[in-house]
């Protein structure tokens, strides 16, 4: 089976801080891969250089074969942002329009959004069991609702690949792990997914790869691998005592 992604010896530095050194790691169809490692280790860093917000600089990274650099457009790939979380300024105010805004990389500049859009919103509201909220405004939600909005504009074009940024900070425990059960859901519609966060505990029940960053990759294997890593080492990386 042919990767989604290849990272390939990616290293990146901002201006004062360097932030990745020599990531290799593939990830196949099907995967759900959890990124975790300490605050600053590189994560967000890494999940902006595959969906091209951020330019590479060293190394290369190839989406189905073809290097990034030479895809102008990313389809296929639904991202939910660390801050998309926090219904941050900048997204429309009411939650139909928050979810059909995941349609507009999709068309062409100035198209206008017609009937079958409309349908699409309907549906995907439906699929994630939000219709009821759809005229209200996105501030008034709760963390986990907001968090199922911005999901269901990631998932609004279909994609094949999931890629979310640290979704589950400031969501209570239930609804972080109604979170989970959906993203298993997802997973085994055949979804691809790449996830950051720092639910270490909850998420290896249902993440088949895990990859620990901090600045370097200090482990990448499966999930049953990772459950057997000597806890002092993963505390090691975390610099704090991680428990499961
Ligand atoms: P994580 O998502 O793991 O918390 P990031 O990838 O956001 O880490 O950041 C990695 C490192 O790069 C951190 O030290 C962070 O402060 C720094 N950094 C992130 N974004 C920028 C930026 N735009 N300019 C300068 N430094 C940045
Ligand atoms: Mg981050």
């Amino acid at each position: 089976m042919k990767p989604v992604f290849e990272i390939k010896d990616v290293s990146y530095r901002y201006p004062d801080k360097k932030a990745l050194s020599n990531i290799n790691i593939s990830i196949y169809p099907g995967d759900f891969l959890a990124i975790v490692g300490p605050n600053g280790s590189g994560k967000s860093t890494l999940l902006k250089l595959i969906l091209g917000i951020l330019n590479l600089q060293d190394g290369e990274i190839l989406m189905n074969g073809t290097d990034i650099r030479k895809l102008n457009k990313r389809t296929g790939i639904g991202y939910v942002s660390q801050k998309a979380n926090s219904a941050s300024s900048g997204f429309p105010a009411n939650v139909y329009e928050v979810v059909r805004s995941g349609l507009i990389q999709m068309k062409p500049i100035f198209q206008r959004f017609n009937k079958a859009d409309d349908q699409k919103v309907e549906a995907i509201l439906k699929r994630l069991h939000i219709e009821h909220l759809k005229h209200k405004n996105i501030s008034e939600l709760s963390g986990g609702q907001q968090q199922r909005v911005f999901i269901a504009r990631a998932l609004i074009s279909n994609p094949s690949v999931l890629v979310l940024d640290e979704p589950t900070v400031g969501i209570d425990a239930k609804h972080v792990a109604e979170f989970y059960a959906l993203l298993e859901q997802l997973k085994n519609e055949g979804i691809t997914i790449l996830l950051v966060t720092h639910d270490i505990g909850v998420v290896v029940d249902t993440a088949t790869q895990v990859a620990c960053l901090n600045e370097h990759l200090h482990f990448h294997g499966t999930t049953h691998q990772f459950k057997s890593l000597d806890e002092v080492e993963i505390s090691k990386i975390y610099g704090h005592p991680v428990q499961f």
